[in-house]
């Protein structure tokens, strides 16, 4: 396998102790090569927001490496509400020490670009080989190791990265298909039409549409993909109590349950 180094210090050095066990998939939403983008990734060291990913795998199938897999990339930011519960999970609140990130270069900015054949080739022999030398299951993640995406950490700010990913092919890949499979993805299509339901009653009131980055709109989205609507929001989120008296966060949806 033939990879570039293009390193910069945005990292965790060593790990802070800790040993990858996960290996999480990323869509960049942007950009065109991985030379590109492990460059900006450089161009962020000492800066207000440094990113970096262990590996970026452009379109024509190039990889660059941009962290080295002892260190822990600044690569997914900090666990949201709805995130596998084992992210925070053995005393380390922090997802990038105990995992290797591997960008794949999406033009679209909603990542539902397809990876192209050659993307897919290098993405899938490259996965296979992280996995061999650091013992990681080749798998769909659980709390002991695995394959996942961005979105299992940050549900909230990441529900579409990496975005479209031929998760099947990669499992029949990696060991002929014997695996659960993993949750599906909701479709571009299937967010957009979501999208429109959920701003289509309140858009044109004197308050606004509802806002979605919150995680009942993600509970919304992930039953409404499961063939469970709700129908569009007719309230915004609101502060109330439970019958026990306890605080919490309340919306109103046109459809019962
Ligand atoms: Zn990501």
């Amino acid at each position: 396998m033939n990879i570039t180094q293009l390193l910069n210090n945005n990292c965790f050095p060593g790990r802070n102790g800790f040993k990858p066990k996960w290996l999480v998939l990323h869509g960049t939403a942007g950009g065109t090569s991985a030379q590109e983008i492990a460059q900006f990734f450089k161009g962020t060291e000492n800066g207000s927001n440094p990113v970096s990913a262990h590996y970026i795998v452009d379109e024509q199938g190039i990889i660059y490496q941009a962290t080295l897999e002892s260190d822990g990339a600044y690569a997914n930011g900090v666990v949201t509400a709805g995130h596998e519960p084992w992210w925070n999970a053995d005393g380390n609140p922090n997802p990038n020490n105990v995992t290797i990130s591997v960008e794949h270069v999406k033009p679209d900015d909603a990542n539902a670009t397809a990876l192209t054949p050659a993307q897919q080739s290098a993405s899938f022999a490259l996965i296979r080989d992280i996995c061999q030398r650091n013992n990681i299951p080749t798998r769909w993640a659980d709390s002991s190791g695995g394959i996942t995406g961005h979105y299992s950490i940050d549900p909230v700010n990441r529900s579409r990265c990496p975005g479209t990913y031929p998760w099947a092919e990669l499992y029949n890949y990696l060991d002929g298909g014997n695996q659960p499979m993993p949750p599906t993805q909701p479709s571009a299509n299937q967010i957009k039409a979501a999208r429109d339901s959920w701003y289509s009653a309140l858009k044109s009131t004197v308050a606004g549409p509802a806002p979605t980055g919150s995680g009942i709109y993600q509970a919304w989205l992930a039953a409404l993909i499961t063939g469970k609507f709700y129908g569009p929001p007719i309230t915004r989120e609101y502060d109330s109590v439970d019958w026990a008296g306890n605080p919490i966060v309340a919306q109103e949806f046109a459809h019962a349950r």
